[in-house]
């Protein structure tokens, strides 16, 4: 077998890489998207970085979000004027070095009232008394995006927002409530492999730093003589690492992991958001290829827009407990149902069209009497004494998706004068992972389709391209190596294909391949069949045994049903070989 670049960087992401020599400079706890872009800038920076995670690359927060790269208009209102000053270049950034997953969304949001909002939003700001969010009205919509235009538009290269009237506006979008008075139309982007970006994130810091080491499933679970206490979740067995600088990017756990670590804090006060996905073409033919983003009478901000052929409905802004288990409830999905009605009263569509559903907690800062939806969602970092070890732990507080390179950046610059040492490069305009080369235009695209479409013919190379960017080329010269042919089960992919995942991308359980290494889950149908078939093909690649392998469907059937509502025909589970 051909061995790639790919696979030998694969061994730097094993708990063996970490046992083998227990110490870096600096040790991150959390793999979300936060902890893994101050990884990559590190390890460009040369420094002896590893990074840890107790579930899978990017399962927390980060697996639940809007997918949505945005400017963050809304924040203008609460007065962050630098995160969304920050936030709006990262997103311009980003559709540059990440173009293979990060595109433009033109974003909607109907207008039913002309002043509700208008008073009480700017006595906010002014006086930092929050009052109850209410829905937005047209004027204070119009300033805002005004405001935001001037923040916004790339050098003119983001187009201007639009305000329409009512007739224009149905014209526009038929499907849309007659009642609405306005439309206001402006552009922000939206990511549609939030999952994959990270694992190119993750990818760029092992490939860039010689001693970046990463683990998935390995838990910090407290401190010791030796450093920090880790735990291997598959085997169990447990060591120390010691590392100069400890990182905690625990997210929404970040309070959880102090405590475990014998220093407690009270940084974290994150809220719990639910979204839903719903295979309706109906649905997805009124929102005409936008998102619709709007506010419901309570004030809480909604989106329903199109994504790999479904629509993603969400969110809710909820208190939570972090010890308990992360769920969307059926209160929550009525609620989508409701605002759905609102937006659309004549779509028909109800709980048999939803294929999937998530729910994460926004890696908040506490907030003792603010209104959930009115939280800051700037971030700080935290800086105490590695308890009785010499040494810093430094906890990130908040951190949304769309700053993370921002964040990665700001993070790693406290760690390298903590450590005395220079940056050497900006991550700032570089590419990020098949973000590289990307072919944007339609002539570079049909370049790269015709040097790479005698391989595995011109569609499949255009799928690939669309799914890893222009890492496709690594994934073709895998294909090509031995015959293929699709999944039985899943058309879209083959089996080559998953081979190629479960060899080079730090799959450790079944649930890993249908979650975060492809969009199998999301995009729903999933088959008992199809989970067998899966389950076949990861076996001898990972070297689980019959047990093991039984195990594993038996996981991913239980961890679909209880965390996505996902339910599988038993009779369809083939009985294990
Ligand atoms: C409903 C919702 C919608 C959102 N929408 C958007 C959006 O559209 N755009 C946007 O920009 N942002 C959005 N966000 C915010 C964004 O998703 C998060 O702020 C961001 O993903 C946080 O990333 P993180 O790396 O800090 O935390 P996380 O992704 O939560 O990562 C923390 C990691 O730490 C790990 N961990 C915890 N304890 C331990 C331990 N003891 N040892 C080892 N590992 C541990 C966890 O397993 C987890 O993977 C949304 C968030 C939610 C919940």
């Amino acid at each position: 077998m051909l061995v790639t670049s790919n696979m030998i960087k694969s061994m730097a992401m094993t708990t063996d890489a970490l046992q083998e020599r227990p110490n870096a400079q600096v040790l991150i706890i959390g793999a979300g998207i936060n902890g893994i872009a101050t990884f990559r800038d590190l390890a460009l920076q040369g420094v002896d970085v590893a990074i840890v995670d107790r579930g899978d690359y990017v399962s927390g927060a980060s697996a639940a979000s809007s997918h949505m790269i945005h400017g963050g208009i809304r924040y203008l209102e609460n007065g962050e004027f630098r995160l969304v000053k920050e936030s709006v270049a990262e997103r311009n950034g980003l559709l540059k070095i990440a173009p293979h997953y990060v595109k433009p969304l033109k974003t909607t949001v109907p207008i039913f009232s002309t002043f509700s909002g208008v008073l009480s939003a700017p006595l906010r700001f002014l006086t930092h008394k929050q009052g109850k969010p209410q829905e937005r009205g047209a004027l204070l919509i119009k300033l805002g995006l005004s405001l935001y235009d001037s923040f916004s538009r790339d050098g003119g290269s983001v187009p201007r927002h639009e305000f329409r009237g009512a007739k224009k506006s149905l014209e526009q979008l038929p499907r849309l409530n007659p009642d609405l008075k306005y439309t206001a139309t402006y552009y922000d982007a939206s990511m549609h492999d939030p999952e994959r970006l990270a694992l190119d994130v993750l990818r760029d810091g092992l490939d860039a730093g010689e001693h970046a080491r990463s683990a998935n499933y390995v838990e910090a679970i407290g401190m010791d003589a030796d450093g920090v206490r880790l735990r291997d979740t598959v085997t169990g067995e447990e060591f120390s690492f010691t590392a100069d600088v400890v990182v905690n990017t625990s997210g929404p756990w970040t309070d959880l992991t102090n405590a475990s670590l014998g220093e407690p804090s009270t940084f974290m006060g994150g809220t719990k958001g639910s979204h839903i996905v719903l295979d309706s073409p109906e649905l997805l033919a009124a929102t005409g290829g936008r998102e619709i983003f709007f506010e419901h009478s309570d004030g809480r901000i909604v989106l329903i827009y199109p994504l790999k052929g479904r629509v993603l409905v969400g969110t809710t802004d909820l208190e939570h407990d972090m010890t308990q288990p992360i769920r969307s409830t059926e209160e929550e999905v009525d609620y989508f149902f409701e605002l759905i009605a609102h937006v659309f009263p004549e779509v028909v569509v109800d709980r048999s069209a939803i294929v999937y559903r998530f729910a994460g907690v926004r890696p908040l800062p506490r907030h003792d009497d603010e209104a959930p939806g009115f939280v800051s969602r700037d971030y700080r970092i935290e800086a105490r004494p590695l308890g009785a070890r010499p040494g810093t732990l430094l906890s990130l507080v908040g951190g949304k998706w769309t700053t993370f390179r921002a964040l990665g950046e700001h993070l790693s610059g406290e760690i390298l004068t903590l450590l005395g040492m220079p940056r050497v490069v900006s991550t700032a305009g570089l590419a990020i992972g098949g973000g590289r080369d990307f072919p944007v235009t339609d002539a570079a695209h049909r370049v790269w389709l015709a040097s790479h479409g005698d391989e595995v013919g011109t569609q499949r190379a255009a799928q690939l391209l669309a799914r890893y960017g222009t890492r496709a080329t690594d994934v073709i010269e895998f294909l090509v190596e031995e015959p293929d042919a699709p999944l039985a089960n899943n058309h879209d992919y083959t089996r080559r294909e998953i081979e190629y995942l479960a060899d080079t991308e730090a799959v450790v359980h079944l649930v890993d391949v249908l979650l975060r290494r492809t969009s199998m889950a999301f995009v729903g149908g999933l088959s008992g069949a199809l989970l067998d078939e899966l389950a076949d093909v990861v076996a001898p690649v990972l070297g689980w045994s019959a047990s093991r392998r039984a195990a594993e469907v038996d996981a991913a059937i239980a961890e679909l049903r209880d965390a996505h509502g996902v339910t599988l025909a038993a009779a369809s589970v083939l009985p294990v070989p």
